[in-house]
């Protein structure tokens, strides 16, 4: 409508400015317009059937071209719904826990399975996103914040595709460890319009992991530190710290086998067992206790004065002491203990732990129940 009137009107001002050029070059005036020569006036009259097909003319081809841009703009419209619903399609379709987060506008993938998993939304549009937003957004537990900060950086900044595992937490507030994509989508400039990226459940993978870890480091009847975990502990601290004040300790039960005879093993395991707690509650803090194996326990003291080790020595022997009876036998456990003392630094774990195992040997000799200490120098 609003076109049809713009045509009518283009069609009567071409007739106004041809009506007033002939008045201006005839010099004649409104009236006279009448009484002009015949020739005058089919010459007129052709002019405006003129004006008037150049004009209606120019109108159609106008509305042809509209129409047609009109068509293409609706088809395209058209080919991008059908993209983003085949997309979407996929998403829903593959299980995966998607999101978009878009810098200027709504972002077009649906997060229906976030919030299925986590009971919250990650919303579609945000203006200003740096890590500290991200941050939020994804729950992430406040403990893996520093890795979180440090591995997703140069994903705003660099405009880098990035990959982190962290705790999100879901809405009932359990935490369950998750691997995020987060892939910064471009335009044709180069600028990031969105954050499309993709969550993954992982938890009992990495739990999996944790607990095979775990159990390869400790030893199974005590839950202390294996043997091959303590030597590799122990050797990291005397090659990296000042070890001068350090002690390794190196136990074993005394006549051990007679509570395995008298009572059985599992009396035996109950007694290795007894024996662990106390060593843990003697040398807390931040020693290492470990079981060797059998009835032996290995202790790595850091940098203790020797007085107070002697004096925490001489606690250990007395409380390592145990009866264990079932009515008719009785067996009087206790414990002798080998101490290699660092009066020097940079002293190797081998050149220790042969001294200690040295000691053990001697306080055995002596009659067990006690403990022998040396100091060692290099
Ligand atoms: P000693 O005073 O000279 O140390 O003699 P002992 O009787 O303590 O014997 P020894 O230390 O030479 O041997 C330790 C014994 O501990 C040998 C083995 O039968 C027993 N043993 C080893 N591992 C286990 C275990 O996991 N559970 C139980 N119950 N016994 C074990
Ligand atoms: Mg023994």
């Amino acid at each position: 409508m609003k076109n049809i009137i713009g045509a009518i009107t283009c069609t009567l001002v071409s007739y106004a400015i041809a009506i007033f050029g002939y008045m201006l070059t005839h010099g004649c005036k409104l009236n006279d317009l009448q009484n002009i020569p015949e020739d005058d006036k089919r010459f007129l009259l052709v002019l405006l059937v003129a004006q008037t097909i150049i004009v209606w003319a120019y109108f159609f081809y106008i509305l042809a071209i509209r129409k047609k841009n009109a068509k293409r703009i609706k088809s395209d419209e058209n080919r991008l719904i059908l993209q983003q619903r085949r997309y979407q399609i996929v998403i829903d379709n593959s299980g995966e826990m998607m999101y978009e987060i878009s810098l200027n506008n709504d972002a077009c993938i649906s997060t229906e399975k976030i919030r299925e998993k986590f009971g919250w939304d990650i919303p579609k549009q945000v203006d200003k996103l740096d890590v500290r937003k991200l941050f939020e957004i994804l729950h992430v537990h406040p403990e893996d914040e520093e890795l979180f900060y440090h591995s997703t950086s140069g994903l705003i900044t660099n405009k880098m595709t990035k990959e982190i595992t962290v705790r999100m937490q879901k809405s009932d507030g359990e935490y369950i460890w998750c691997n995020i994509i987060y892939i910064p989508l471009l335009d044709g400039d180069n600028n990031m319009v969105s954050i499309v990226g993709k969550i993954e459940d992982v938890d009992s993978e990495v739990k999996e992991k944790e607990r095979l870890e775990y159990q390869s480091r400790t030893d199974g009847l005590t839950g202390l530190m294996n043997k091959q975990t303590f030597e590799e502990e122990a050797m990291k601290f005397l090659m990296s710290s000042i070890s001068t004040g350090s002690a390794l300790l190196f136990i074993d039960m005394d006549y051990f086998k007679d509570v395995n005879d008298k009572f059985g093993h599992s009396m035996g395991d109950r007694a290795i067992r007894d024996t662990a707690l106390k060593l843990q509650i003697i040398f807390a803090n931040c020693d290492m206790v470990s079981r060797f194996g059998g009835d032996e326990f290995m202790i790595f003291v850091k940098n203790i004065p020797r007085d107070t080790l002697l004096d925490k020595l001489a606690w250990a022997t007395e409380k390592l002491k145990e009866t264990y009876s079932n009515g008719v036998d009785v067996v009087n456990l206790s414990a002798s203990i080998g101490v290699a003392y660092c009066m020097a630094d940079k002293i190797s774990y081998s050149t220790l732990f042969e001294a200690a195992d040295n000691s053990l040997y001697a306080a055995k000799e002596l009659g067990r129940s006690r403990y022998i200490i040396r100091d060692v120098y290099n």
